[in-house]
């Protein structure tokens, strides 16, 4: 369950697990909602299938990256995994201000709680909490194992939905033991803004990604690699760029200049050998030789 062949696979399987999930709740929560005769449930309920929409685009968007090189993408097609994880990202950011909306309004208006979530359907309610907090902690370790963006946003989506729905029960149950009102408004408010402040790290690093912004920290480890390499004189213009999870190296060495080029390439080979066995994300190495 937490080991795949790639990245790919992690995010399929991440991808199947949530839709499992949320289709699997729908149909407990449209159940007991209609058994108990409960709207708050129902409302719930359709609101939960949405959110396999997310982990829906995690599927498409991975098995697009999976594809290998053609003559069109002749650099793969892992941009995929990156646009893919941008839109999720602003997609959450969206779906974070209309929780903001709503607990602001629900702050400034009268509303009428709704009763129906006590008793059998809090139960159910909690069951899902749970249920959501084991999807996200799944999709976030896969992200953090498998350095999925894919995995990372439809994480940050599942903390969302069981944070937005535990704070609904915490909220009316603190009015309906202690008298304590609009605490769900508060807590909704505050819960929005925290994955709007999230959502809006995440779709700036994967900008980033995007923007092919330079690794500093591979490319540090590269140059302390190349130190062992007795033959390289000078390393210069190391730079790192992340495709689908997957590193593409560009960098200069310098060799003296009178030896035979069968050596220079001897030692370019093993340089790139060496980099992918010590950095197993590097797909791609290009150098570029110097002499000196
Ligand atoms: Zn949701
Ligand atoms: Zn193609």
């Amino acid at each position: 369950m937490f080991k795949f062949k790639d990245v790919r696979e992690a995010e399929k399987a991440e991808a199947v697990v949530s839709i499992i999930i949320n289709v699997a709740l729908w149909v407990i929560r449209l159940i007991a909602g209609i058994l108990l005769n409960s709207i708050a449930l129902i409302t719930d309920a359709w609101h939960g299938l949405s959110d396999a929409l997310t982990s829906l685009g995690v599927l498409i968007f991975s098995k697009i990256a999976s594809k290998p090189p053609d003559k069109e993408h002749p650099f793969g097609h892992g941009r995929a995994a990156d646009l893919g994880s941008f839109l999720i990202g602003i997609m959450l950011f969206i779906i974070g201000f209309y929780f903001l909306y709503d607990g602001i309004q629900g702050l400034m208006t009268e509303r009428e709680i709704v009763y129906s979530y006590l008793g059998l359907s809090l139960i159910v309610t909690v069951i899902t909490i749970f249920i959501k907090i084991f999807n996200y902690l799944y999709a976030q370790k896969l992200g953090k194992d498998y350095n999925s963006n894919l995995c990372k946003t439809d994480a940050l989506h599942h903390k969302l939905d069981a944070l937005v729905t535990a704070v609904v029960v915490v909220g009316l149950s603190m009015y309906y033991f202690f008298n304590i009102p609009k605490m769900d408004s508060i807590l909704t408010i505050f819960v929005s803004s925290l994955i709007i402040y999230e959502g809006g790290e995440t779709v700036y690093g994967i900008a980033n990604i995007l923007m092919d912004k330079n690794f500093e920290d591979i490319s540090e480890e590269i140059k302390s690699i190349l130190k062992e390499f007795k033959d390289i004189e000078k390393i210069s213009d190391i730079r790192v760029r992340s495709i689908g999870s997957y590193y593409y190296v560009e960098l200069n060495i310098s060799l003296k200049k009178d030896m035979k080029l069968s050596r220079a390439h001897e030692i370019s080979d093993k340089v790139e050998d060496e980099l992918k066995k010590r950095i197993p994300q590097i797909l791609e190495v290009h150098i570029h030789e110097e002499p000196l």
